[in-house]
């Protein structure tokens, strides 16, 4: 007698995740809308890609079990609804902190040392012949790094700075003795951050109090040298401020790994600042942390399908 499968609803789930579900898991494509037939199906949901979860979803989804998320960042899912439903929400926190954390690292050196446009010019008909005067960076060795937000990436991305002679000062809401001791780093005001440091890395979640952390007051708190690297979420930074910033050169640089929206419209002013550079969300975009994060959600899923305790919960 054949078994039935179990419904799960997934968005755009690639092959490498599906193969990983087993043939047990019938994926029902991701489809929101009034009245969908998948919502009033799927026992468990992959958030694969940030789609939206809020609670009028889950009220959508009656045998909801399990919300499984494929990233460390849970902002586009409603954690305090699925916690007045009991619905166990699990995400991939660790597996990624290496690579998001050398991610943070490249668009820092790209920013200083002017990888991309260096790139575009050495490719160009202009480069005719070599002058140590053209396209002249910031030191990134001995400069400053403060990070918002020491937590797991954070911590990684100041280990990495070290080894770059970097002195780094953080910030988050409660001080970490600890990190102190085990990393060498300083823990300073939000705004002595901002006026000491030559980077300022985001490496927080986006929450209530992060949307729009750094605006206006902030950038004209930065060294007008200062280079921003945003690796955690495009709402952190209120991009309006982050364009009259930069393109008024209040600060020499930005790194933006996520913008707000995700992509940014084509005709945005900021894509057209030789100043900024910007990757298309690849924090984690490396082949092992990848793998990890899809046995991850697959393990938190399989976990909330039964009934047991999730391996990694939100
Ligand atoms: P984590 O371990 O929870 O660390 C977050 C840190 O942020 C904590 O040290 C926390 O300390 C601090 N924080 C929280 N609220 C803050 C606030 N209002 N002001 C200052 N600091 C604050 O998280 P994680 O695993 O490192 O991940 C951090 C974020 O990175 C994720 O939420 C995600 O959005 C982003 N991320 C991006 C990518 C990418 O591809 N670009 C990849 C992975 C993760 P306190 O609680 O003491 O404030």
């Amino acid at each position: 007698m054949a078994t039935e499968k179990i419904p799960v609803m997934g968005d755009g789930l690639p092959a490498a995740l599906r193969e990983m579900l087993g043939p047990e898991i019938e994926v029902l494509e991701w489809d929101d809308s009034p009245g969908s037939p998948a919502l009033a199906k799927a026992v468990g949901i992959v958030t694969y890609g940030h789609p939206h979860v809020d609670g009028s979803l889950m009220d959508r989804v009656p045998n909801l079990r399990v919300i499984s998320n494929h990233g460390v960042g849970v902002d586009h899912i409603n954690i305090e609804a699925a916690r007045s439903r009991t619905i166990p929400v699990g995400n991939t926190p660790g597996c990624l902190d290496a690579s998001t954390a050398d991610m943070t690292m490249a668009l820092l050196l790209a920013t200083a040392r002017n990888v991309v446009v260096g790139d575009h010019f050495a490719r160009s008909a202009e480069f005719t012949h070599y002058d140590p005067s053209q396209l002249i960076g910031y030191e990134v060795s001995g400069s400053t790094l403060g990070i918002v937000g020491l937590g797991r990436i954070g911590k990684q991305v100041a280990r990495r700075a070290k080894a770059f002679d970097m002195p780094v000062l953080y910030y988050n809401r409660r001080r970490d003795e600890a990190a102190e001791r085990e990393l060498g780093v300083t823990y300073v005001a939000f705004d002595d951050l901002l006026r000491q440091s030559d980077f300022v890395s985001l490496n927080c979640p986006l929450t209530i109090e992060t949307t729009n952390l750094i605006g206006t007051r902030e950038f004209s708190l930065m060294k007008p040298t200062g280079i921003l690297l945003n690796m955690a979420r495009g709402p952190v930074v209120d991009h309006d401020a982050l364009y009259a910033a930069l393109h008024s050169r209040r600060i020499a640089a930005a790194g933006l790994d996520v913008t707000a929206p995700e992509p940014l419209p084509r005709q945005h002013p900021l894509l057209g600042l030789s100043n900024l550079v910007i990757t298309p969300h690849l924090g984690s975009a490396s082949n092992r942390t990848r793998h990890r994060m899809i046995q991850m959600t697959v393990e938190n899923l399989r976990a909330g399908l039964t009934g047991q305790a999730l391996p990694w919960s939100v």
